[in-house]
């Protein structure tokens, strides 16, 4: 059976950090759907979906097993939706911790076939934020360095 991992994520945006966790998970999962959340009712992106989209798929196009997909429903759901049974998410710190631990129990009851499984960051990659990347861009700072492809 084939291993399918989903990376989901708002991803606002996709950074370094990001393509790490999975470049590493592809030694793990035969396929990953990096999957962008948003919330269809409100959308408070600061880097569109679908602008978004066709950034990463740029960033993995020479791997076949990566794909990438937006969603407006529950993670567990779509998971069932696509044939995966892990859900793959990277931690950079104990407050990462705290937070992935609350989903991953949430996650399992909704979805018993489903396992979450962590990556620990890269230490050269952990200080990697959105937040903070969309706060240097909003004010015209360069963040070229912090992202795999160019905006
Ligand atoms: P969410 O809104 O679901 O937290 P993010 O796009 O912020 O989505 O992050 C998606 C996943 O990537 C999360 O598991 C998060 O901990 C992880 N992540 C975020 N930044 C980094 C980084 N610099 N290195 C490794 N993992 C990261």
């Amino acid at each position: 059976m084939k291993r399918i991992a989903l990376f989901p994520g708002s991803f606002d945006p996709f950074t370094k950090g990001h393509e790490n966790i999975v470049l590493r998970g592809l030694l793990l999962f035969d396929e990953i759907k990096i999957a962008i959340g948003y919330n269809s009712q409100k959308d408070h992106r600061y880097f569109k979906v679908d602008f978004m989209i066709e950034k990463i798929q740029k960033t993995f196009s020479k791997y076949s097993q990566i794909s990438v997909i937006s969603y407006s429903e529950l993670t567990a759901e779509l998971a069932r939706k696509h044939g995966a049974n892990y859900l793959l998410r990277g931690l950079r710190n104990t407050t990462d911790f705290e937070y992935e631990n609350s989903i991953a129990q949430v996650n399992r009851h909704l979805n018993k076939d489903l396992e979450s499984v962590f990556l620990i960051t890269a230490p050269e990659l952990a200080a990697i934020n959105s937040t903070i990347i969309r706060e240097v861009h909003r004010y015209g700072g360069d963040v070229s360095a912090l992202l795999p492809y160019e905006l």
